[in-house]
């Protein structure tokens, strides 16, 4: 079989290497892999941005994805051929003290797929059941990949926000995650305004739209006079600061009301400023990182019951064949979400 791995240390650098076909040890199952995402943290591994640098290289990347089970090592219990199967791929030692709590996204020993040893761009995958879980007969495969990027915004709304009905949200970033944040944070009865910038208007922004949000671009719109209109003024009771900028946070502290809650998710910016303004406003700044098994159950039935739209938020024009495509297209703003039919590296 073939996969696509980062091969140097430098911008780029992502070439289709052979791999033998994985044995699946005890308690691990084989996976022949359907369709997988392009995620901001394999654009990531695309740049090399210095969060990757403990990768030996090469390393096949790929970490959302969704696949058939079609052989199981020695001991695997819940799983069988013919299942088909998403990974939680921030894989938890099990044993520290967070992972006893459930509490496996924030383990203290965790390995990643797709960084700390080979993923799912690839033929097939080996991986142990207690990473798994099943998907239902009636999810579409192309939107099964996409179940893990789904339980990051399941966990920022659902977990870690009070948005409920009528609360006036504002998710700054309309990339993949800013746009399942949205429908998720919509579904809980939030309405919803999506903000970008200049470079999201060709494709991100108007994405938005068709998934039924009002947007604003940030470079060129009136933030306070459209504040002023939706919020009479009061600011929005929750800001999602899905932008990975260093602006991301200061605008969401300019956006946010009194008594407002600010959550942060993923890989946000780094910045320097004057928070006593938060604690007189007494502002919720709240994080929100990776998930959880439950964060996965949660988005497999909001994506059955159609309260993720993700036909409409998937991109499936791009191959792995010619993967800097993808890439490129990703960094530019040109594509939100490319989804891969991932049997081209099995032919
Ligand atoms: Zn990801
Ligand atoms: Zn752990």
């Amino acid at each position: 079989m073939r996969g696509l791995a980062k091969t140097s240390r430098e911008y780029g650098q992502m070439e289709l290497v052979d791999r033998e076909r994985p044995d699946p040890a005890p308690g691990e199952a084989l996976i022949e892999v359907d369709y997988a995402g392009l995620c901001g943290s394999d654009a990531g591994i695309y740049k090399f941005k210095s969060a990757f640098e403990r990768m030996d290289l090469p390393t096949v990347i790929g970490h959302e994805y969704t696949g058939t089970v079609v052989e199981t090592g020695d001991g695997v219990t819940e799983f069988q051929v013919g299942d088909r199967v998403v990974e939680r791929p921030i894989r938890g030692c099990g044993e520290c003290y967070q992972c006893k709590m459930g509490e496996e996204n924030v383990c203290q020993d965790a390995v990643i797929t797709g960084v700390d040893h080979d993923g799912a761009y690839a033929g097939y995958i080996s991986v142990p059941e207690t990473a798994l879980q099943h998907v239902q007969d009636g999810v579409d495969p192309k939107h099964a990949a996409l179940v893990e990027p789904t339980s990051i915004g399941a966990r920022a709304v659902i977990q870690n926000s009070r948005v409920g009905a009528g609360d006036r949200v504002l998710v700054a970033g309309p990339g993949p995650i800013g746009l399942l944040t949205a429908q998720i944070a919509d579904a809980q009865g939030g309405d919803i305004v999506v903000a970008g910038v200049g470079s999201d208007t060709n494709y991100r922004l108007p994405l938005a739209e068709e998934l039924g949000f009002p947007t604003l671009n940030v470079e060129t719109d009136d933030l306070e006079g459209v504040r002023e209109e939706l919020t009479d003024g009061a600011g929005y009771d929750v800001v999602f600061d899905t932008t990975g900028h260093p602006s991301g946070l200061t605008m969401a502290v300019d956006e946010v009301r009194k008594g407002g809650q600010i959550v942060m998710v993923g890989q946000t910016g780094e910045t320097t400023m004057a928070y006593s303004p938060l604690v007189r406003a007494e502002i919720d700044l709240q994080c929100s990182y990776a998930s959880t098994w439950e964060d996965f159950e949660r988005s497999l039935r909001l994506i059955e019951s159609g309260d993720v739209d993700l036909e409409t938020f998937l991109d499936d024009r791009y191959s792995l064949l010619e993967a800097d495509e993808a890439f490129e297209s990703f960094l530019a703003g040109d594509t939100c979400k490319p989804v891969f039919d991932v049997s081209v590296l099995r032919e």
